[in-house]
């Protein structure tokens, strides 16, 4: 069950709501939001339902909900959320473009890109400064300066900015540069780190594990937003599949899926889901026909070069051919892009 509280609840009439929780032997979860703060309950559902809870002063509604996670189901929130990100809103009708670069490489890569892709029609740049790979001996990211170098990229094309953190030491630091807190699919059941974002004032954008189910995807949505910070998004970006023949397997049924389950938005990451540039358009448009919410798509503009995901990189050309072939997609199904 939840407990939804007014926002203009004062601190004497919470703490009459939690000792009346209390006297019903009910174990609370308080989520303190920007605008309201919300207690999830674990008790009996009948006890908690004759318990007249509604008629305290300060509370606004009690939601039943029978999913383990609460605040990102649909019980909770009827209507879809709606995230402003810079010029877009994620959510709404328009379906909203994130593209770049793998990883943060230098300014000028990241001029060019940035500038492309914005001209192409993009709202948000994508790059990665802190970067998850496989061998320790690979690129590991710019750091710091690579978070510099994506600021500077939102002063000159007014491109809202996107970047992974992974590690909860670093997750301030992250919020001075970044408009998305990016949680990568490596480090999505990491929960020190979820809560670490929960605390954050800003939006945070969850990449599906290539190992897991769309009831964790959500129960990871849900510690983000236990801990008051219910801007969460959710990619799809690929699952491990017994074919080898592409780096995944991209399941596009999680995008109907999760938008029954959630009114939480969903993006599609076709990049990392197919691994091979080749395949990253038409399944960019599948995934708009889907009715994906956004598209996060890399791009670069020497891939042979690139210090990561040089293969599965659009050139800036293949990408506004893409855009092209997207915008007549979403048109089809009553959006925009
Ligand atoms: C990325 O976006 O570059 C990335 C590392 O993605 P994922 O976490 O989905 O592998
Ligand atoms: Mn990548």
């Amino acid at each position: 069950m939840i407990l939804i509280l007014r926002p203009d609840i004062t601190d004497d009439q919470l703490v009459v709501v939690e000792d009346r929780l209390e006297s019903l032997g009910v174990h609370v979860h308080r989520a303190r939001g920007a605008e309201r703060t919300v207690l999830t309950l674990d008790g009996d559902e009948e006890l908690l339902r004759s318990a007249q809870l509604e008629a305290l002063s300060g509370v606004e509604r009690l939601v039943a909900t029978q999913k383990p996670y609460k605040l990102a189901s649909r019980d909770y929130r009827e209507e879809r959320t709606t995230i402003p990100v810079g010029r877009a809103v994620v959510g709404g009708r328009r379906v909203v473009v994130m593209a770049g670069p793998c990883s943060v490489e230098s300014r000028a890569q990241c001029f060019t890109i940035g500038e492309a892709v914005a001209r192409a029609g993009a709202t948000v740049f994508r790059g990665g400064a802190f970067k998850p790979r496989t061998s320790p001996y690979s690129f590991q990211g710019l750091g710091q300066e690579g978070l510099e170098i994506l600021a500077e990229v939102r002063d000159r094309t007014g491109l809202a900015v996107i970047t992974e953190v992974m590690d909860t030491r670093d997750v301030a630091l992250v919020c001075e540069y970044a408009d998305i807190l990016q949680i990568g699919a490596r480090n999505i059941q990491n929960f020190s780190l979820l809560n670490e974002v929960g605390k954050a004032r800003k939006p945070v954008f969850l990449k599906r594990g290539m190992m897991t189910t769309i009831s964790e995807l959500l129960m990871s949505a849900e510690y983000v937003m236990a801990n008051g910070n219910e801007q969460v998004m959710l990619c799809e970006r690929g699952i491990r599949s017994f074919d080898t023949t592409l780096r995944n397997t991209l399941d596009l049924s999680a995008v109907p899926v999760l938008q029954g389950l959630t009114h939480l938005p969903v993006i599609v990451d076709p990049s990392h889901g197919v691994g091979d540039w080749r395949f990253v358009a038409p399944m960019a448009r599948a995934a708009v026909a889907a009715g994906a919410d956004g598209l996060m798509i890399e791009v670069h503009n020497t891939p042979e070069t690139a210090f990561s995901d040089g293969k599965q990189s659009l050139l800036p050309k293949r990408f506004a051919a893409s855009m092209a072939e997207m915008r007549k997609v979403a048109r089809a199904i009553g959006r925009t892009l």
